[in-house]
């Protein structure tokens, strides 16, 4: 059924209020991502609601409603999720030649009102725009032209001409496309190097889902720290596409660690889905047997969340894909799991990390409501500036090590 005719069957129901009919669409939209069922198995055909009283009507809506909330509220399944995609058409050419625009420094998106997220205050720096990897959840796929990486080709003066806030001592390149996805192939690293030796105190974050190596033969200064972003491996499969493996992402950072480099870890975001503890846990161990926790500077832990925007282009891009199989309940602006389902889920895969770990690394929720870090990490911090200090302290003693 194509979504047009959907649109058709949802306008000839009776009854329904302006904001019924939105929620029917918005969940049509999601059944045709998940590959289950129509909106139109869920509820009688346009002919029978014809006929149907007033509240006959609503009755059938809400126990359409009823049972998409409970497929949202049960762990997504992913044995019966094999949809074929075609990224033939999905090859970006490389802007080589992009001057930075007057803006290429920002921040995280946390919400700068109210501290309802405990912040790190992460600096980020645009220096590649879109990318290569097509993960389901990503937000950068919205904001730029799809057929389009741009390399700031400037980045060198540009970093030579900038003055660094005073806040600004941890700066990620990683909000803006794949930190590693294009390695030093444009000079990206060489020109972060050269700004990082400038400045010394300051960490350079590289952010990545890739598996290249071929820059650990640079002469990068240690306050360039490469971090993996991680994930159970049905995620990494089914909804990380083009990424490199998990088994492949890990390989790499062993090699930096062998390198003496320090890494580390996002196990972000955390989807809740049938099987997630064991695949959490198998995440933990690969971890645990092939990287020297001396060596990691911090693991940041997070759940799936989405603007309002990421779910609109999701749902009109109608790329299969359950990631937005889940409650979507209001978090800080966005939409996120319950609470409870978080909690559940970090305080497990932290449970699953040995003292070693714990002793060495920074452990962190990013991204995440407070009043969950007591419960999933033991500890917490009474304000965002009390967690950034502490973060800070952390990693610039893990550097001088
Ligand atoms: S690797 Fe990162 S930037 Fe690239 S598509 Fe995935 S989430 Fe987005």
């Amino acid at each position: 059924m194509t979504q047009r005719e959907i649109d058709e069957y949802i306008a000839s129901i009776p009854y329904l209020s302006f904001q019924q009919r939105r929620m029917l669409k918005e969940e049509s939209q999601d059944l045709e991502l998940w590959g289950e069922e129509h909106i139109t198995d869920l509820m009688p055909t346009a002919d029978e609601l014809a006929l149907m009283q007033k509240n006959q009507v609503r009755s059938a809506f809400n126990k359409a409603m009823e049972k998409i909330a409970q497929m949202r509220r049960n762990p997504t399944d992913y044995s019966t999720f094999n949809p074929k995609y075609d990224f033939n058409e999905r090859k970006p050419n490389v802007v080589a030649d992009f001057k930075a625009p007057d803006r290429i420094m920002g921040s995280c998106p946390c919400p700068k009102d109210g501290e309802l997220t405990r912040c790190c205050n992460l600096k980020t720096l645009d220096a590649v725009q879109q990318c290569g990897f097509a993960c389901a959840y990503c937000s950068i796929q919205s904001f730029y032209s799809h057929n389009e990486i741009k390399v700031v080709s400037d980045l060198g003066s540009y970093l030579e001409n900038l003055k660094l806030e005073e806040d600004a001592w941890h700066i990620g390149t990683g909000q803006s496309s794949d930190s590693l996805l294009l390695g030093d192939d444009y000079g990206t690293l060489s020109a972060l190097a050269r700004f990082a030796r400038r400045n010394p105190k300051t960490i350079i974050e590289l952010k990545t889902k890739s598996a290249r190596t071929d820059w650990l033969s640079q002469d990068l200064p240690r306050n360039i720290v490469a971090t993996w972003s991680v994930n159970a491996s049905t995620i990494a499969k089914k909804e990380e596409h083009l990424t490199a493996t998990l088994e492949a992402r890990i390989e790499a950072a062993r090699k930096s660690v062998e390198k003496d480099r320090l890494v580390g870890f996002h196990i972000h975001p955390m989807v809740h889905f049938k099987g997630w503890e064991d695949e959490y846990a198998a995440l933990v161990e690969l971890l645990r047997n092939r990287i020297d926790p001396r060596n990691v500077m911090m693991v940041g832990i997070g759940a799936l969340t989405f603007t309002k925007q990421n779910l609109k282009a999701l749902r009109e891009s109608g790329r299969p894909t359950r990631v937005t199989q889940m409650e979507l309940s209001p978090a800080a602006g966005k939409f996120s799991y319950p609470l409870e389902t978080k909690r559940k889920m970090f305080s497990f895969v932290y449970s699953q990390f040995p003292k070693e770990w714990k002793d060495n690394a920074f452990f962190y929720l990013c991204m995440e409501d407070p009043t969950l870090w007591m419960p999933c990490l033991g500890r917490e911090y009474p304000n965002n500036a009390a967690f950034e200090a502490d973060m800070k302290a952390h990693y610039l003693s893990k550097m001088a090590d």
